[in-house]
């Protein structure tokens, strides 16, 4: 008998051949029904497979998987993946599978295949799809030794597979495969127990890729695919995406005026045009406000640092792949750069290399004669890292902390200056991958809203609260209501963290103190905290549904400690500062970015970068409309007049297109009364009204920072599903 424990602990016996879903059966049809997969201490299984007693004999903690959990979703895909790979072996011949793994909302399959698929070749593998879904099929697995795997691959003519047993399976006793009806796959696992839970799915693209992701292999087509358990389901996710198209930055942004990214400028690099940049001052100029108001300092530093600043912060040459290579001073600098870290990475060169390599330093001004002393490895690394040192080299910010570490260290403190809090819009830059880059959200020079508080271990408490207390400020005053904070704390069992024992426990415990103190929604996890200390990262839901990763509070206890700040306590002592960085927009790029997406270009009153536009109805009433501009302008509004010899219809309709809040419509009865006919971007016609009401009314709605409506349509919130997974071996 097996005994088997339940979520709630009871602990039941079942016959040896047990499964997941018999045991699920003895329990009620209703739930053997809804049984996906299930789980055995973290570990996803089939529901259909057997049950492995544990060797000590303690009892099998199993839970049940339905619909209703994350990792369903995941196995339900990663099913769809198999029977889209079927469909497509049915329809079309020669085809070689690769890899299928899921991805966030969906799944792919890699095929090795004469045909080229198209979009016209969808709707096929969906009904054909649909025929295999029908019929319900078990999906079976069966194992098989390493001869047998690779013969009956070679038998299925599938030779990516038994390249990939030979290779990267090379270590394995045993392949599991599954099969469904003829389609049988190398794989392991886990899936449904049957096609008929497949109950909605799409084929959403189709790209090129290459096998094991090598360049020079073979030229796959990669074919996309998204499942659900429920029609619903599938349906917000279609309209959420084609909302989300229609509220793509990069195409709105170009059209607004808003950014611009040109070749010549380079990749990933924000060239901000006037309307952008008045969003961006305006918020950056409330920020700044608040900021003062809470005690914090601006500060400006450099875009540029000494290498050795960041060696002693750590972020080089650890992050250097990430960032922009170092700034030489001297003409030999790159050369030396590159023999050190070509000595320092164990390649071996001979000793022709190493005497070109000299000459051509020497040729460069290199003063090679403690270089050529040196014997060993070591010595010679030594007298390279010393002339480095001896010659300027800097970097491209890559972060901000460094720089404001050295501003509380140039000069004494004691703890009667603490907390402070240095602020300052940092823009930095990070060498992303161009594959990785992204309009304004992954860019290669960003600025951050970005602020370090240097404050004893008591003050962290009350500090953290501040910070939580300002982000979410922030977040709601630009419509942003819907959020949640991760806390992320230690693995209690590694001892991988720097900070004491104490700091961390009291950290942890008043973090979490905070937050249900203040009634947000958070979760914790443990294990994701950095090394040098715990952190909350706020993630923001979007008016269509999309969850972002935007500001974030982060305690460190290392930086101090790797720049030795100090200051004396009330015991005439020397203590080390704690440091906190937080950011609540995270950068100015992807905040900005987030937020053309969040309002699809229609930003409200108080971030709109033309407010009113003054539409004459003829030539007769442009005086007024010149005198209305400087009014409006003089009371603080970005305002502009239409004084094209058009139709009045035609100025409102481009002043809507332009995405203007409001339109000051005048006529020669309006320029008598110092009246404005009023229109409004979303309500329409607001009336005549008079001129000082106009704008009682329009500072008001600046002022309360209104945020009016943002989406037509309310998006349900997807079920939700583990990350991308690969079932593969
Ligand atoms: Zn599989
Ligand atoms: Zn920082």
């Amino acid at each position: 008998m097996l005994d088997i424990q339940l979520p709630d602990g009871t602990v039941v016996s079942h016959p040896d051949d047990a499964t997941p879903l018999s045991i699920a059966n003895s329990i009620g049809s209703r739930l053997a029904k809804a049984v996906v997969a299930a789980q055995v201490a973290g570990k996803v299984i089939d529901a259909t497979g057997p049950l492995k007693p544990f060797d000590n004999g303690s009892p099998i903690p199993l839970r049940l998987l339905t619909e209703k959990d994350p990792e369903a979703l995941d196995v339900l895909r990663h099913s769809s993946a198999h029977i889209m790979a079927r469909a497509v072996m049915r329809l079309y011949p020669e085809v070689s599978l690769a890899f299928g793994p899921t991805i966030s909302n969906g799944f792919y399959y890699d095929f090795l295949m004469p045909h080229k698929l198209t979009e016209e070749d969808f709707a096929k593998i969906e009904q054909e799809m649909a025929a295999i879904i029908a019929k319900s099929e078990p999906f079976e697995q069966f194992s098989l030794n390493r001869q047998d795997a690779v013969s009956l691959c070679k038998d299925m003519n599938q030779g990516l597979k038994v390249e990939h047993i030979e290779t990267g399976l090379a270590s394995h006793p045993e392949l599991g495969f599954y099969r469904q009806g003829e389609f049988v796959d190398l794989c392991r696992g886990p899936h449904i127990p049957d096609a008929g839970r497949i109950k909605a799915f799409k084929i959403m693209s189709v790209a090129g890729s290459h096998w094991k992701g090598n360049m020079s292999g073979p030229q796959l087509q990669r074919l996309y695919g998204t499942a659900w358990f429920d029609k619903k389901d599938l349906q917000n996710h279609l309209d959420q995406l084609e909302e989300a198209k229609r509220r793509d930055h990069r195409v709105l942004g170009k059209k607004l005026g808003l950014y611009q990214i040109t070749p010549d400028v380079g990749q990933g690099m924000c060239l901000w045009m006037p309307k952008g940049a008045r969003i961006r001052g305006l918020l950056e100029d409330f920020l700044r406000r608040e900021m003062l108001k809470r005690g914090y300092e601006p500060v400006y530093s450099p875009h540029l640092g000494r290498v050795e600043l960041y060696e002693t912060s750590g972020h080089f040459p650890y992050y250097r792949d990430s960032q922009f290579p170092p700034l030489f001073v001297h003409d030999a600098g790159a050369l030396v750069d590159a023999w050190a870290r070509r000595l320092s990475e164990d390649e071996t060169f001979g000793a022709q290399q190493e005497t070109m390599f000299l000459q051509a330093a020497e040729v460069l001004g290199f003063d090679s004669a403690s270089y050529s002393k040196a014997e060993g490895k070591q010595a010679k690394l030594d007298a390279l890292n010393d002339w480095q040192r001896n010659h300027e080299r800097f970097l491209v910010k890559p972060m901000n902390c460094p720089h404001h570490a050295q501003i509380f260290k140039a000069q004494p403190r004691s703890y009667r200056d603490l907390p402070l809090r240095l602020f300052e819009f940092g823009t930095v830059y990070r060498y992303e991958q161009t594959g990785e880059l992204n309009g304004m959200l992954r860019v290669r020079g960003l600025t951050q809203d970005d602020a370090h508080i240097f404050c004893t271990a008591e003050q962290v408490e009350q500090e953290f609260r501040n910070t939580i207390e300002l982000t979410r400020f922030v977040l709601e005053s630009v419509g942003l209501q819907d959020y949640r904070v991760q806390l992320s704390l230690r693995d209690p069992k590694s001892d991988k963290y720097v900070g004491s024992e104490e700091n961390w426990q009291k950290a942890e415990a008043s973090l979490r103190k905070v937050l249900e103190e203040s009634g947000l929604n958070f979760t914790t996890a443990e294990g994701e905290a950095a090394f040098y200390g715990p952190k909350a990262d706020f993630m923001v839901r979007d008016c269509i549904g999309r969850h972002w990763q935007l500001g974030t509070v982060q305690l460190d206890y290392n930086l101090p400690e790797r720049f030795e700040l100090e200051y004396a306590g009330g015991d005439n002592k020397s203590h080390r500062p704690v440091m906190i960085h937080r950011a609540p927009f995270g950068s100015m790029e992807r905040f900005v970015g987030m937020l053309i997406e969040h309002f699809a270009g229609a930003f409200p009153m108080w971030l709109a970068p033309e407010q009113i536009r003054i539409c004459p109805l003829s030539e007769k009433t442009n005086d007024y409309a010149v005198e209305l501009e400087k009014v409006f302008t003089e009371a603080g509004f970005r305002v502009t007049t239409d004084l094209r010899g058009a139709k009045v219809q035609a100025k409102i309709r481009d002043a809507q297109l332009d995405l203007i809040p409001y339109m000051a419509v005048i006529g020669p009865k309006e320029a008598e009364t110092r009246s404005i006919a009023l229109r409004d971007r979303i309500a329409g016609e607001l009336g005549t009204k008079p001129l000082d009401e106009v704008i009682a009314m329009l500072t008001e709605e600046v002022n309360s920072r209104r945020i009016r409506q943002v989406a037509d349509k309310k998006f349900a919130e997807p079920p939700p599903a583990t990350e991308a997974s690969s079932h593969e071996y």
